[in-house]
């Protein structure tokens, strides 16, 4: 009997240890698996992080705006590619002071301008150097007192724009205004009895009618270089003789040639065939045949050239024996109203817009254009045409 209880117990002490071997055993299995399953969470909460962070740093470099970001102690964290740009980083930003990386002290000021401001704080400035620039920085506090996140954008082009575009208002403005009070002028004095004399009433009547066309030229003008800039042009490519196309725009010419004593002379090669808008074509050799009779010399000789210059171009060359143009105007000429000459320009009847005119129609073809001239040796425009 004894020994059945002690066996009984025996077995039961057993059943009991492989009970609590078993329970262990899949605790343990239950706490490896938690740990593995933690272990892969914590791996792909990292990756996840790490992704983030290699995404966040790829857009920040890839922003246009110069961004740089300082701790609370004013040293740099982080500074983007454009921000390196901009000022030109000698050595890696971080870690430096704004002012030891920027070398500017309006935007150091501009950062310790923010201690406790919530707004964003703007503020323009100036880097002064060989290609000077102007800069819009925005500022504001990182929550926490964290430091400081700093954009800049560059508003140079944006400025260059905006004066070009008053000066051309300004221009404009002018070029109506002179031919217009001429008008005006000329119709007050027939007004005020001018009329009443034959030789008065026809010299008025003629300054009238000259300044009307002029004032109606420079309109045509401003639109059609409107027209272009905005890619409105739409042009009728064909294929074209050029020493045809020219022989008719030196006949459009020939009479006032003649009252200068100026020949003219097609020296294109018959063979030549472009690639190109007649009638734009004829406009631009109209301008640079005018311009070559306006300003070239007296009894002198204007001769169109053309070569192929392989590869399916075509250079084309109007050239005069003038007075040149002065090296530093050469770069200009193309400008909308530049003149080397303003007084004698005007008087000539010009526009001040043919070379500018030239020029975007010779691009839309896809050419280029210059000129190259010496002074008292004449002056030659060249631009390129697609050979047909
Ligand atoms: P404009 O109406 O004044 O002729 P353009 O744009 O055609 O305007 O020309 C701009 C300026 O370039 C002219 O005012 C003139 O000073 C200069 N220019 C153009 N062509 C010649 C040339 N063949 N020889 C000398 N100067 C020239």
């Amino acid at each position: 009997m004894t020994t059945i209880v002690i066996l009984a117990l025996l077995a039961l002490a057993a059943a009991l240890g492989w009970f609590a071997r078993r329970e262990r055993r899949r605790r343990l299995d239950a706490e490896d698996t938690h740990r593995r399953e933690r272990a892969e969470q914590e791996g792909r909460h990292a990756t996840a992080l790490r992704e983030r962070s290699l995404h966040l740093e790829t857009l920040f470099d890839r922003m246009i705006e110069g961004l740089i970001v300082v701790d609370a102690d004013g040293r740099i964290r982080l500074a983007n590619r454009a921000a390196g740009r901009l000022f030109d980083f000698m050595a890696p930003a971080a870690g430096r002071t704004l002012l030891e990386a920027v070398r500017h002290h309006e935007v150091a000021a501009v950062a310790a301008r923010l201690k406790g401001e919530r707004e964003v704080l703007g503020h323009e400035i100036r880097l002064e150097g060989p290609a000077p620039r102007i800069l819009e920085v925005n500022a504001v506090s990182l929550p926490e007192s964290a430091g400081a996140l700093l954009v800049f954008h560059d508003l140079t082009k944006l400025r260059q724009l905006e004066l070009m575009r008053q000066d051309f208002v300004a221009n404009v403005s002018h070029e109506l205004r002179t031919p217009l009070s001429l008008i005006k002028g000329a119709a007050e004095t027939l007004l005020d009895g001018g009329k009443d004399d034959a030789a008065t009433l026809e010299k008025f009547l003629g300054i009238i009618d000259r300044h009307a066309s002029r004032l109606g030229l420079l309109i045509e003008d401003l639109l059609l270089l409107s027209a272009l800039d905005s890619g409105r042009v739409e042009l009728h490519v064909r294929e074209l003789a050029l020493r045809d196309t020219v022989q008719e725009v030196l006949e459009d010419f020939a009479l006032t040639a003649k009252e200068k004593g100026v020949v003219l002379d097609n020296e294109v090669p018959a063979v030549l065939r472009a690639r190109a808008d007649d009638g734009r074509l004829r406009q631009v050799l109209s301008n640079l045949v005018d311009n070559a009779i306006k300003y070239g010399r007296e009894r002198g000789r204007v001769q169109i050239g053309a070569s192929s210059l392989g590869a399916g171009w075509l250079q084309v060359s109007v050239r005069d024996d003038g007075p040149g143009i002065p090296a530093e105007a050469r770069e200009r000429v193309f400008e909308r109203f530049f003149r080397v000459d303003k007084a004698r320009a005007r008087t000539q009847g010009g526009t001040g817009l043919g070379l500018a005119i030239v020029k975007n129609l010779v691009l839309a073809h896809g050419g280029d254009v210059r000129v190259e001239s010496a002074e008292a040796r004449g002056t030659t425009f060249y631009f390129k045409l697609p050979a047909a």
